[in-house]
């Protein structure tokens, strides 16, 4: 049984990397479609899937070939981490909201749209009859059969201030709410200045990120976890993972410092794998 949305929820912000106003709106989705993104750049839906990422610069980025939607994991991977199978994304402009960097303001009015499920319509879902390992130089990817969904996910960074931060995390819809979905995004202060010079992180603020200086950790609020960074891998991970146009299902996957090339591509590989 697939699950979409009740009524539709409009989120409003600036994106992240361009820094331009942005907004979504999430209708449900009567049909089993995924995830979709509807906006007068295209003439058809856009299908957040494998098959349309442009570009893991820093985000993850869709394109229909012409026009390109930036940075689509946090949002995706809000979605995903509800149990969402089923959503219509209609955005203005090339880029969601930054939001306060991370996938809980998207969480928060995805759930309060209510979600609804759809008896007649089947789950796809993304199980492996056997292990898997994906490496490329120290990131690793690994996956297994398992009962039930669950994580594990090393970040490991040379600085003094981050060094290396493990989370396990077993996936149901209230516990990424509450201990993935804050997590957000961050950066170096010493990548700041090419970031933007590449036309990148342009509405980045420590209003919706979290900036590692040489000495500090400067966040709003102060960091929502200890292991902040991991978490925020995780989220990416899960957003990247959705692009399959699967749930996961009866699996543990383990991911030694992922980025969303190596999210991508190991979710690739997942559904050459998959048995379904
Ligand atoms: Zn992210």
């Amino acid at each position: 049984m697939r699950t979409t949305i009740k009524i539709p929820a409009t989120i409003e912000g600036i994106g992240l990397h361009k820094g331009r106003p942005a907004r979504v709106t999430f209708l449900p989705a009567e049909e089993a479609t995924g995830f979709r993104f509807i906006s007068p750049l295209f003439k058809e839906p856009l299908p957040a899937r494998l098959d349309k990422v442009a570009g893991t610069a820093r985000g993850t980025n869709i394109s229909d070939g012409t026009h390109t939607i930036y940075t689509v994991e946090h949002l995706l991977s809000a979605a995903a981490g509800l149990g969402i199978d089923d959503l219509d994304i209609e955005i203005d402009g090339e880029e969601p909201p930054a939001a306060d960097g991370s996938a809980l303001p998207f969480a928060t009015a995805l759930r309060k749209a209510g979600l609804r499920e759809k008896p007649d319509q089947e789950q796809k879902k993304l199980s492996l009859a056997g292990r898997l390992e994906m490496t490329k130089g120290d990131i690793r990817y690994t996956a297994a059969p398992a009962l039930g969904v669950s994580f594990k996910l090393t970040y490991d960074y040379p600085h003094a201030l981050v060094g290396k931060q493990v989370i396990e995390f077993v996936l149901n819809p209230d516990e990424y709410l509450v201990r993935v979905a804050p997590a957000r995004t961050f950066g170096f202060s010493h990548e700041i200045e090419a970031l933007k010079a590449a036309g990148l992180a342009l509405g980045g603020s420590l209003e919706n990120a979290v900036v590692i200086g040489e000495k500090e950790i400067m966040a709003k609020g102060g960091l929502r976890f200890a292991d902040e960074f991991a978490r925020h891998k995780l989220l990416d991970l899960i957003g990247d993972l959705a692009l399959s146009g699967l749930a996961l299902n009866n699996i543990h996957i383990e991911a030694e410092r992922p980025g969303h090339a190596g999210n991508v591509n190991f979710a690739k590989l997942l559904v050459e794998k998959a048995t379904q």
